[in-house]
């Protein structure tokens, strides 16, 4: 059996200085990190600040999300909002709140994690809390990254005729999502029963260990292209595209035969009898970057293997609209299209 230490054995300071002990700072941005009151930070360029909170039981399901892949998870999730702003990340902290059920192993197990993430990141963990939950983990995320003015890409920026991108692929984290939901049940109905998963390894990493896209804004940066306007993909495309042209007044027109979805993506969604379009444009959880760029700057990244031109920005803030493969005109808002 593995070993189980109680949070009680070591107490609030002595699981901290566990966690302490498992990351050093790398970011000349990092003055002071864990261990005194407040954190201390500096940076000649704007700083960018967001927080996540995620809930056991709404945000993610322990039955199927190992706690490292939740630590890495929950990380890239939370940086990705910074990525949305063309900033560079710096630092993260992290609050947790926790029942008894966690074990002070389960507790390095989720900052395994978090370590991976922020080796791969670059991003030093500078503080938290760590509190009692009556039940289940709770987990709030705090970012900062920096931006200087020139390179700072808001959701209003995008103008008429500048082409929309978008990074990777979108609608896998969401079959995933489906995949593992069905085993759950199955394995409910009958713990005996071994897990289907075969063939969907890609769809269900996607969901439990997502990456955020800072290889592409390092692209854009080294091809000196600065997007006119972006948004991070969690909540599908169509979402995101309607928070774009809203924030831009302006409209939209993509295509469907320009929207990424990956082979397995199609074949899991037909396994599932479900739209695979349906779950690249509501689907979520993808977390690559949505952008605009001028037709200009769009010749300068044309060759970046993970980006695709999927359509371009329009004069009508009323007009949002999708153009099938049959040539038909859809609304991009119709919620649930196609299933
Ligand atoms: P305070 O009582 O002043 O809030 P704490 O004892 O909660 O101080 O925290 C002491 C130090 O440990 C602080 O630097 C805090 O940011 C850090 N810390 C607390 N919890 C965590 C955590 N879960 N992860 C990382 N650092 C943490
Ligand atoms: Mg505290």
């Amino acid at each position: 059996m593995t070993q189980r230490t109680e949070i009680g054995q070591v107490g609030e300071f002595g699981l901290i200085q566990i966690i302490k002990e498992k990351f050093s700072n790398r970011n000349s941005e990092t003055v002071l990190g864990i261990g005194d009151d407040a954190a201390v930070l500096k940076s000649a360029d704007n700083i960018v600040h967001s927080t996540e909170l995620y809930i056991e039981g709404i945000h993610f399901d322990l039955a199927y999300s190992p706690l490292p892949h939740l630590g890495y998870k929950l990380i890239s999730a939370a940086l990705s909002d910074l990525a949305a702003m063309n900033a560079l990340p710096k630092q993260v902290t992290l609050g947790l709140g926790l029942s008894n059920r966690f074990s002070v192993e389960s507790v390095e197990s989720f900052y395994e994690g978090v370590q991976q993430a922020c080796e791969e990141y670059k991003v030093d963990l500078v503080g938290g809390d760590v509190t009692a939950s009556p039940t289940g983990l709770l987990v709030s995320v705090n970012v900062v990254g920096t931006v200087d003015e020139e390179h700072l890409v808001k959701r209003s920026g995008a103008k008429v005729n500048d082409v929309i991108c978008v990074t990777g692929d979108l609608g896998a984290a969401f079959m995933g999502l489906q995949a593992l939901e069905r085993e759950k049940q199955v394995f409910l109905a009958n713990p005996g029963m071994q897990p289907e998963l075969e063939g969907k390894s890609y769809v269900i990493m996607r969901q439990l260990k997502p990456s955020a896209r800072f290889d592409i804004i390092h692209e854009l940066r080294s091809l000196g292209v600065v997007p006119t306007s972006m948004i991070d993909c969690s909540d599908g495309l169509s979402s995101e595209i309607i928070h774009l042209c809203n924030a831009s007044g302006v409209g939209a027109r993509i295509f469907e035969k320009n929207i990424p979805i990956d082979d397995e993506t199609y074949l899991v969604a037909t396994e599932f009898n479900f739209s695979p379009l349906t779950a690249a444009l509501n689907g979520g959880e993808d977390y690559e970057l949505v952008f605009t760029v001028s037709q200009k700057d769009y010749e300068k990244i044309s060759k970046l293997a993970d980006v695709a031109a999927v359509g371009f920005i329009t004069s009508d803030p009323s007009e949002k609209i999708l153009v099938l493969k049959s040539e038909q005109v859809v609304p991009l808002s119709a919620p649930g299209f196609g299933q």
